[in-house]
C-alpha cells in the first residue's frame, strides 16, 4: 500500500506497538479518534518535527495557515484549532462576541441577548459527544426545531428571533438522512433575517462546496480524511473568522493547537491539493475487490459495495450477515474479528440492521491481505462462534463503556 500510507518495512508498523504494549488491530471502521484518527503520511510527519525544534510566532502560523485554508476552501480566511468539536464552539462563539475582548472574556457565564443557536432536530447528533455540548459550552442555548425525520422551511423562519445569533448545519452520515431542509434554501432562509450559517462538514471531502454555496464558517477535521495530526479547520468570512480566532483569548484556551499541529495541519492541506485521489481510490478499490473475492461463497453471507452516505467519493464494502445460515450475527462476527491478534476492527455501528461494513481508507502495509485472510476464517466458521445475546448491546454502548473502563478492568 504504498501511496496513501508510506511505511516501508511492513514489520516496523507493528514493532511500535508490541514495544510499548498496545493492542496490534487493524482499521477498517474509519478515522476514528478512538482508534487514533488516521495515519499521518511521512511529509507532514517531519513537517510536525521541524516546528518542534523551534521558536516559532503562533501567530505567524496561524497567518501562513489562514492563506494555505483560503487556497484550499475558497475562504477569505481560516485558522487551526484542537478539533472539529473545537471549531464548532469557536464558531458559535465568534458568532457571539464579534471581535469585542470583554465579550470574549465574558463567555459562557454571560452569553448575551443574542445566544441561540438554530439547528433542526435531524441534525443534533452524537460523534462522539453531543454536538449541542459542542454549541453550549460558549454560553449558547440550542434551539432545535423540526421532528427528528422532517424540518420544513417555515419552521426554521419561526425559530429566527432577536435572539438567534446564528445557525448550524450538520453534514454527516450521524445525521437523519432525509426530510431535512437542503442546504441552499437554509442558506437563503438564514441570510433573509442576517443570520450567519455555520456548516459542520468534519469529514466532508468536499472543501470548497459550502463555502461556494453561500456559508459564513465551514469547519473541517484535520485528522479525518485529510490524514493530517488532530486539529480542526476553520474556514470562512474574515470577520467570523478573527471572531473566533479571538477566543483563544477565552474559552478558547483550553482548546488551544499547538505549533506542531498547525504546521503540520498546514501541510496536510498542501499535500491534500496535490494528492492523486485517482490513484488512491484505486488503491482502495483494490481492496474491496479483494475481501469481496475472500467471502465468495460462504453460507449465510452476501456483500454489497455501498457508496458513502454524504456523497463522499469512497466505497466500503458491506457484509450482510443472515445469522441463521452463517452460524452467528453480524454482532457475534464483528466482535470474533475484533479478538484476532492482530484484531480487525470493522465499521459496526449498523450492526443491529444485520450487516458491518468495511473501509478501505485507513490500511497499512499488507493490512488489506491479512483482513482478507481474517474474513474467510471468522465467516467461514461461524457455528464455532458462540452467539452471545448481549453482543449487540455491547457494541451499541462500546464508546461509553470503553471510557467506564478504562484504567478500571482488564478488558
Ligand atoms: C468527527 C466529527 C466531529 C468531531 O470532529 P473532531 O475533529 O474529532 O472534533 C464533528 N462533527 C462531525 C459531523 C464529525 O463527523
Amino acid at each position: 500500500m504504498p501511496i496513501k500510507n508510506d511505511f516501508d518495512n511492513p514489520d516496523e508498523y507493528w514493532a511500535w506497538h508490541k514495544k510499548n504494549g498496545y493492542s496490534s488491530f487493524i482499521n477498517v471502521n474509519g478515522t476514528m479518534t478512538g482508534l487514533g484518527s488516521s495515519i499521518v503520511r511521512s511529509a507532514v510527519r517531519e513537517a510536525t518535527l521541524a516546528a518542534m525544534g523551534r521558536f516559532v510566532k503562533i501567530h505567524d502560523l496561524q497567518s501562513h495557515a489562514s492563506e494555505v485554508i483560503s487556497r484550499l476552501t475558497g475562504a477569505d480566511a481560516g485558522c487551526i484549532t484542537a478539533s472539529a468539536s473545537a471549531g464548532i464552539t469557536l464558531s458559535v462563539a465568534g458568532c457571539m462576541t464579534g471581535i469585542d475582548p470583554a465579550r470574549v472574556e465574558a463567555l459562557p457565564l454571560d452569553p448575551g441577548e443574542r445566544s441561540e443557536v438554530s439547528i433542526q432536530l435531524g441534525h443534533l447528533c452524537n460523534y462522539g459527544a453531543p454536538i449541542s455540548t459542542a454549541i453550549e459550552l460558549t454560553g449558547a442555548r440550542v434551539h432545535p426545531f423540526g421532528q427528528s425525520t422532517l424540518a420544513t422551511g417555515y419552521q426554521f423562519d419561526s425559530t429566527l428571533s432577536a435572539q438567534t445569533v446564528a445557525a448550524l448545519y450538520v453534514v454527516s452520515h450521524h445525521v437523519v438522512h432525509y426530510g431535512q431542509i437542503p442546504f441552499a434554501q437554509f442558506v437563503e432562509i438564514a441570510h433573509a433575517k442576517d443570520v450567519p450559517v455555520i456548516v459542520d462538514a468534519a469529514s466532508e471531502y468536499d472543501v470548497r462546496g459550502f463555502i461556494a454555496d453561500g456559508a459564513d464558517i465551514v469547519i473541517y477535521s484535520g485528522h479525518k480524511f485529510m490524514g493530517g495530526p488532530t486539529a480542526g479547520i476553520i474556514a470562512g468570512r474574515r470577520d467570523f473568522v478573527r471572531a473566533a480566532y479571538l477566543q483563544n483569548i477565552g474559552i478558547g484556551r483550553g482548546m488551544k493547537i499547538g505549533k506542531e499541529s498547525i504546521a503540520g495541519t498546514i501541510a496536510t492541506m498542501e499535500q491534500w491539493m496535490e494528492r492523486d485521489h485517482v490513484a488512491i481510490r484505486k488503491e482502495e478499490t483494490t481492496a474491496l475487490d479483494l475481501w469481496k473475492r475472500a467471502l465468495a461463497g460462504i453460507p449465510g453471507v452476501t456483500v454489497a459495495i455501498v457508496s458513502d452516505p454524504t456523497g463522499n467519493p469512497l466505497e466500503r464494502l458491506q457484509v450482510n450477515i443472515n445469522s441463521a445460515e452463517a452460524g452467528a450475527n453480524a454482532a457475534s462476527f464483528a466482535r470474533a474479528l475484533g479478538k484476532r491478534d492482530p484484531a480487525i476492527i470493522v465499521r459496526d455501528h449498523e450492526v443491529e440492521l444485520g450487516y458491518f461494513q468495511l473501509d478501505p481508507c485507513n490500511l497499512g502495509p499488507e493490512h488489506a491481505e491479512l483482513v482478507a485472510d481474517a474474513l474467510a476464517n471468522v465467516l467461514s466458521n461461524g457455528s464455532e462462534i458462540r452467539p452471545l445475546t448481549e453482543d449487540l448491546a455491547m457494541e451499541r454502548n462500546s464508546g461509553v463503556d470503553s471510557y467506564l473502563n478504562w484504567l478500571s478492568v482488564k478488558i
